[in-house]
């Protein structure tokens, strides 16, 4: 029986993030069910860090996370957590309304530029003529969600912590003071503190072990890659979004990647791209911007889970000791998660509270019960 201080379930970023800020003041085990760490979200995402992404409390949180992927620990990583690539958000004129409210909003976060027509083309020569009104924030992060990844597991074993691949929790109870799990593969942990980060499962895992399930909805978002059009300077271009959810787009690695900006609500799993989605990419793309998309290259679907009020949940549960929450990352759970991470460290190891903008109570998972007897 291994017997930690504290057990993490889930090597995504949440798991694996909270884990590296907690092994500064515990004995910690991550429990993962895959062989490698981000098989799912974590390693499927658009790997963005911008503005134009859920609403005043998520930027907020990614405002406090900023500092970390500019300036990263010299332990946490031997290469960058990211490269800088502008975001443009556009708008035809029927959207221009759309636009200035959230100019007004984002201008709060970063540092905006207003476009016109001229200037929309010249950071995006791929855009249809009818983009004739952008924002554009130089200062966006592509970030490595591999280095991210490494870079926690780094900090986790340097200081003592381990992580346990391929082993998924099946059974969670509660006895003498501690949780004791066993897993699949035979393991079986015990630890006063359990953390639930299984993403997509957090509410899964919450029901057998006697705790109320937050009403966690996964919604699939679907990405296809497909070559550029000969002579496209790639390096300069954007992370390109219309300013209703519609379309993204970027360059990766040597093509172009979109999505569609889908949100089919669909079971925790292994999230597949499906065809509906993969046609809505090419359709939305041709419709936007003068690229044809002759042939698909690759194309991959993976999960964004949301909690009722699309903030993130962080907190013990209050009727289970030692229970807690770290799910809901929706759409920006890598853009967000070095403060979800010191959130987590000062709610269970009573460090500083570091958002000051933040209040635990927004993020506390009680206040989906409130209005319940
Ligand atoms: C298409 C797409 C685009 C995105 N774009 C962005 C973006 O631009 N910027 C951004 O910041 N975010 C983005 N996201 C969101 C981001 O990827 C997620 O918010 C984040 O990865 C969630 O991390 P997680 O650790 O909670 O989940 P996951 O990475 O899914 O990790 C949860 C882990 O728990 C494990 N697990 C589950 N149950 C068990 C169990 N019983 N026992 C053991 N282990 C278990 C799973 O195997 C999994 O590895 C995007 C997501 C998608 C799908």
């Amino acid at each position: 029986m291994h017997a930690p201080d504290i057990l993490v379930i889930g090597g995504g970023i949440a798991g694996l993030s909270a884990a590296a800020a907690l092994s500064k003041h515990a004995r910690v085990i991550v429990l993962e069910a895959e062989e490698q760490v981000g098989y799912h979200s974590s390693g499927r995402s658009a790997t963005m860090l911008h503005y134009a992404l859920g609403d005043r409390l998520v930027r907020a949180l990614t405002l406090a996370s900023r500092p970390f992927f500019d300036d990263p620990p010299a332990s946490f990583s031997d290469v960058p957590l990211g490269r800088r690539m502008p975001v443009l958000v556009h708008a035809r004129d029927d959207e221009l309304e759309q636009l200035d409210a959230l100019q007004a909003e984002l201008s709060q976060f970063a540092s905006l530029e207003r476009l016109d027509a001229a200037g929309v083309h010249q950071l995006c020569p791929l855009l249809r003529e009818n983009a004739n009104h952008g924002i554009a924030d130089r200062n966006g992060i592509r970030l490595d969600p591999h280095a991210l990844l490494q870079g926690n597991l780094r900090e986790l074993r340097a200081r003592g912590g381990e992580l346990h691949t391929g082993q998924r929790v099946v059974t969670t109870d509660r006895d003498s003071g501690a949780w004791t799990v066993t897993t699949g593969a035979g393991g079986r942990y015990s630890a006063p503190v359990l953390v639930n980060a299984a993403g997509s499962w957090a509410d899964e895992l919450a029901k057998p072990a006697g705790v109320r399930p937050l009403g966690l909805e996964p919604k699939r978002r679907t990405i296809i890659t497909f070559d550029a059009p000969p002579g496209t300077e790639l390096d300069g271009l954007p992370f390109a979004k219309t300013v209703g959810d519609e379309l993204y787009f970027a360059p990766e690695s040597g093509r172009l990647f979109a999505s569609p900006m889908d949100e089919v609500p669909s079971e925790p799993c292994d999230a597949q791209p499906d065809e509906l989605e993969v046609a809505l990419a090419a359709y939305r793309m041709e419709e936007r911007t003068t690229v044809k998309v002759e042939r698909i290259h690759s194309r991959w679907a993976g999960l964004r889970t949301f909690t009722p009020d699309h903030h993130p949940a962080a907190g013990f549960a209050e009727e289970a000791d030692g229970f807690f929450w770290l799910a809901g990352q929706g759409g920006f759970g890598l853009q967000t998660s070095p403060a979800m991470a010191a959130i987590v460290e000062s709610l269970i190891a009573g460090s500083d509270w570091p958002v000051a903008d933040v209040a635990a109570a927004a993020l506390a998972p009680g206040r989906f019960f409130a209005q319940q007897p």
